[in-house]
Parts: structure tokens; C-alpha cells; sequence
């Protein structure tokens, strides 16, 4: 922990929304007190009593969990919103030449810096984050998450095909990089930084390294992180590469990197039987709705996800994504759903957005709760102003922060206590 960290808050006051820990679910506490120890974790969340005289820490604002972004890439904060699409010709126009400015440290570590005030601008804690495939990049990345005090997972992206070669790197470096970074950074303060496996698809993977991929998550106990069945003409593409799998799903299937640790960007056009395999192997899915909409790849069946008991956590897919905001993730969330004819709930949506991310990224007993023995990572969002006397309804909270756009901007955002980032 470096000297300039913001100094823990003690004690914080106000109108808390606390996720069920499974049901989704959000209770909500008009007045409470959460006490922070001095690991900072919750130490108890409690009814503030008339005698209690600590003032409120943000007047006017509600207090959830940090937003859990389960799914964006880092060095495409500066093409967010390049109109290039569809995905493969979006890749080939906007992404790969900005990927390839990451072999520059200096470049990398500018960026970063970036990213990171993003995030905490919108009160995003925690992430699942793509790098490029150069180890230089994800140093610096994971670098300035240390500095800034952001919990993350992470790692270089491997890919060693169908790409320019500046973003390209062989099996042998690509996989004795991942390890210098997991030696260096798996763990790192106490589990807040992580190393991942990060196959970016399986079209820009031989089979090597997707196997080797695998092998060396399972060796290491890693989360995996990739995309799949995002858009139609990407997986025509990988059938033709990859002939002898039964379908997307089976390529990672195939080569040891399916299972409880996977981490599925997308989902869109899985069949019945590979979301009935993702099920039953317990995979996650990170949903991207506004990603989704830019790139025209179409609607995730979220209902339908969410009844067979997938493990689903939204996320911004910055920059195909528009927004650092998972408020705004949320709200397209809502609106996929209904154009699928199968609603998904606000109240749902928030507690994806926060409890819901955190059981996909982890660790889900540290993270996602306002509740004794989870580390205290929060957000503070000002409340709009609102006609009539009588207080909100908890419906009309939620819609308040999920769906009114230009009103009630994030105040403050909270890692293990220490606020560090306020308006
Ligand atoms: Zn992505």
C-alpha cells in the first residue's frame, strides 16, 4: 500500500441498498451506520439509532457495493465509440492498430492512468480487464490498479493469429509472460489483484495455446476470460478453424478451458444444448449489452440465463462498449431483455450489477455485500431531486440510479474503505 492512499473511513452513515447475498435481492436501509475495521472490511451494518449524532457521509446519496465490471478491455479506452463495426471488420479497423501502440510502455502506462480514473468516476471497484498480448502493457496496467488502490483481475491477452503481427505473440513468450506476471502480481494485497487466463477467442488462438492456455490456468487454479458466440460471421469462422469441436462452446471444452473458473463475454447465439453445458458446469457469463447494441451483434437471452441458475455479472466491454458506467449497462440490460419479450427486473439488474459481478469475478465471500466480514467497497450515488413529500419507494431508488441518465452522478467510490475517488 503506497503512502498517498486516502485514509480509511471508520464509520459511514446513510441510505444504504444492501444485495441479498444470493437471492436477487436488495434490502434496502433508510439510515444506517457501517463500521469499517482496520483491515477494511464491515465490521457490522446497523440501524442508526435518534441518539446517534455521526452526520450523514454523503447527504442526498444512496450507498450500494461497489459496480463489479466483469468485462472490458483496457487498451481501448481511447477507440470507446469507433463507429467501425460489425465485430471482425471493428477488430481489423479500430482495435488491432490501437492494440498495437501497447508494445510502448510509456503509451500503456499513460492510458492506464485513464482507465483507472474512469472507472472510479463511475464507481466501479472491481474488473475483469483484457490488456493487449504485450506483458509490458499488463505490467503497467496492473501498476497503476496497485497506485490507485482498484481491485481487478487480469492479464495479458493471448492471441497468436488472424491479426497483424504487432499484436501478435508466440506460444513460448506469450506463456512464460503470464507466469512472470503471476508470480509478480497473483495475490497482490491481500487477493486484490489477480492474474487471469485470457485467451482473447478462439479464432485468434491455435490450438496450442488454447491447450496450453488451459493447462496452465488449471495448474495455477486461474479464472479464464474470453469471448464467445458473439456475432454471426465469428462463428462461422471458428467452425471452419476449429472443424473437429461440436460447437463454440466445445472448442474451450476441448482444450481444458471450460468449467466453474470460465468467465464467457457475450453468449449471444448459444444453442440450447451449450447454455444447458454452461449450466451444468457452473461457467459464468458477462453480459454486454450496450457492447452488443454498438456492434449490432444482438440480445442475450438474460431471463432465460438468469432461470437456468447461470452465474451472470454485466459488463461495459469498454470499447465496444460506449460507457464506463455499468448504471448505463444496466439499463440496456433492461432494455435487451424486454426486446427479447422476457423482462429481467431492475432490482435484478442492480444486484447483477454489483452482488451479481461479484460471484462471477470473485472472491464472492469478500466482495459484493454490505454485511460483517466483506471488505467495504462502495459506491455513493446522489439521489435526483423529486416531486411530493412522501419517500421513495425502493422501485423508485432503483430507477433513479439505473435509468435517469443526466441526474445523480456518483459521489464517491470506496475500495476496503478508503475513498478514492469523491466529487
Ligand atoms: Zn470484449
Amino acid at each position: 500500500m503506497i503512502a498517498s492512499m486516502p485514509a480509511r473511513l471508520e464509520l459511514i452513515r446513510g441510505h444504504v441498498l444492501a444485495p441479498d447475498p444470493t437471492r436477487r435481492q436488495i434490502v434496502r436501509w433508510p439510515d444506517a451506520l457501517i463500521r469499517v475495521d482496520e483491515r477494511g472490511r464491515v465490521r457490522d451494518l446497523s440501524p442508526a439509532t435518534s441518539a446517534c449524532e455521526v452526520p450523514e457521509t454523503w447527504p442526498g446519496a444512496v450507498i450500494l457495493p461497489g459496480f463489479v465490471d466483469c468485462h472490458l478491455h483496457f487498451p481501448q479506452t481511447r477507440i470507446t465509440g469507433s463507429a467501425s463495426g460489425p465485430l471482425l471488420p471493428w477488430l481489423e479497423r479500430s482495435v488491432f492498430p490501437e492494440e498495437a501502440r501497447f508494445a510502448e510502455a510509456a503509451h500503456a502506462a499513460a492510458v492506464a492512468g485513464e482507465f483507472c480514473d474512469a472507472l472510479l468516476a463511475q464507481g466501479t471497484t472491481s474488473a475483469g480487464i483484457f490488456s493487449s498480448s504485450h506483458p509490458v502493457a499488463a505490467d503497467a496496467l496492473l501498476t497503476a490498479l496497485d497506485h490507485r488502490g482498484l481491485r481487478a483481475v487480469t492479464g495479458v491477452t493471448l492471441m497468436d493469429r488472424q491479426a497483424p503481427p504487432e499484436v501478435l505473440l508466440d506460444v513460448d513468450p506469450a506463456l512464460a509472460a503470464l507466469d512472470r506476471l503471476r508470480a509478480r502480481w497473483h495475490g497482490h494485497d491481500d487477493g486484490r489483484l489477480r492474474i487471469s487466463v485470457i485467451p482473447r477467442f478462439a479464432i485468434s488462438c491455435t490450438p496450442e495455446l488454447l491447450r496450453r492456455a488451459g493447462a496452465f490456468a488449471e495448474r495455477h487454479g486461474l479464472l479464464v476470460q474470453t469471448h464467445i458466440s458473439e456475432n454471426l460471421d465469428e462463428i462461422r469462422l471458428t467452425a471452419e478453424l476449429y472443424p473437429q469441436s461440436r460447437d463454440y462452446l466445445g472448442v474451450y471444452e476441448d482444450h481444458g478451458l471450460a468449467g466453474p473458473r470460465a468467465i464467457l463475454g457475450h453468449a449471444i447465439h448459444l444453442e440450447e444444448d451449450a447454455w444447458a453445458r454452461v449450466a451444468a458446469d457452473d461457467m459464468a457469463v458477462a453480459h454486454c449489452p450496450d457492447s452488443n447494441f454498438f456492434l449490432g451483434s444482438g440480445c442475450m437471452p438474460l431471463r432465460a440465463a438468469l432461470d437456468r441458475g447461470v452465474r451472470v455479472g454485466l459488463g461495459t466491454d469498454v470499447g465496444a462498449g460506449r460507457t464506463f458506467s455499468l448504471r448505463r449497462v444496466a439499463a440496456a440490460a433492461y432494455d435487451a431483455a424486454l426486446i427479447r419479450g422476457a423482462a429481467v427486473a431492475p432490482e435484478e439488474l442492480l444486484w447483477l450489477a454489483t452482488r451479481g459481478g461479484a460471484r462471477v469475478l470473485g472472491p464472492a465471500d469478500r466482495v459484493g455485500c454490505i454485511a460483517p466480514g466483506f471488505d467495504a467497497d462502495l459506491v455513493a450515488i446522489d439521489l435526483p431531486p423529486r416531486s411530493g413529500a412522501a419517500a421513495p419507494t425502493l422501485e423508485a431508488l432503483i430507477d433513479a440510479v439505473l435509468f435517469r441518465h443526466d441526474a445523480g452522478p456518483v459521489r464517491a467510490t470506496v475500495v476496503r474503505g478508503r475513498p478514492l475517488w469523491q466529487r
